[in-house]
């Protein structure tokens, strides 16, 4: 059975795509077989997985509307090393037209069910927003990984995403919990990030990765090459966090 998590945060540039993708590739070298699912109309993971979304033939908006399963919508990223179920701006249709259709906020989950014992690992790339995109990936997950930035205003919105995940296990996914906390963009430079870091630790303990994900030029770089960053520049700072965040979470998983 495939294990499935959200990469959320309702806000943008917070790291998340950057997460998904590159966690997708550290979970493909070290032999997982995963699907990254592409949730967010702008398209950026599939993008960055090396595949143009202006070229697909169906995408995770025809998946979620019944038109298309995902068999048929998923392609292979050969810069990554995993599937994708793509997405561009259509998906942002999705939200209006899936109003009127029943169990409109469990479409992803019944959709990825038939190709769950083809993978180890699905990762939701999220849109920034608490909607009915995010609440199909929220219901389709056993987990949320929530990639943080430590800065000042960090934890400002982080109790209305815990609420709703609050809110999503007790009324629809009783599955679903916070895998953890990922610290991303880190500067150990900066006083400020240090401070907000140890808060972040004091506060949820073990619910934050060890992992921590520096700032590093190379992983903004390597998506206008339609790569991942791991496989961009294996050797640079982020590919190698990037890696043993992979790894972190292959073990935490044991333990969920
Ligand atoms: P989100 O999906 O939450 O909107 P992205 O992953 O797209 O966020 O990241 C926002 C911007 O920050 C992108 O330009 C991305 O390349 C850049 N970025 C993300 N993580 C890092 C990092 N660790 N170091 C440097 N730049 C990063
Ligand atoms: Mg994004």
């Amino acid at each position: 059975m495939a294990k499935i998590f959200c990469v959320a945060n309702q806000k943008g540039g917070v790291g998340k795509t950057t997460t998904a993708v590159n966690l997708a590739a550290a979970l493909a070298q070290l032999n997982q077989r995963v699907l990254l699912v592409d949730l967010d109309p702008q398209g950026n993971a599939t993008m960055g997985a090396g595949i143009n979304k202006a070229e697909l033939k169906s995408s995770i908006y025809e998946v979620l509307l019944g038109m298309a399963d995902v068999a048929t919508a998923r392609v292979t990223s050969e810069t990554g090393g995993f599937d994708v179920l793509p997405a561009n701006r259509e998906l942002a249709g999705a939200e209006v037209e899936m109003v009127e259709l029943d169990n409109r906020e469990k479409r992803l989950k019944d959709a990825l069910n038939a190709v769950d014992a083809e993978y180890d690992f699905m990762l939701i790339d999220c849109p920034p927003a608490l909607s009915m995109l995010t609440l199909n990936g929220l219901c389709a997950a056993h987990g949320v990984i929530i990639p943080m930035q430590c800065e000042y205003y960090a934890l400002e919105g982080l109790s209305d995403l815990v609420n709703t995940i609050k809110k999503v296990h007790a009324k629809l996914n009783t599955d679903l919990k916070i895998i953890g906390l990922l610290r991303v963009m880190f500067d150990p430079r900066m006083t400020l990030s240090q401070q907000v870091s140890s808060q972040l630790e004091q506060h949820f303990g073990d619910k934050v990765f060890k992992t921590i994900i520096p700032r590093n030029v190379r992983l903004a770089e390597a998506p206008s090459y339609g790569m991942p960053g791991i496989n961009f520049d294996p050797s640079s700072k982020g590919a190698q966090a990037y890696l043993v965040f992979g790894a972190e979470m292959v073990e935490r998983i044991k333990t969920i």
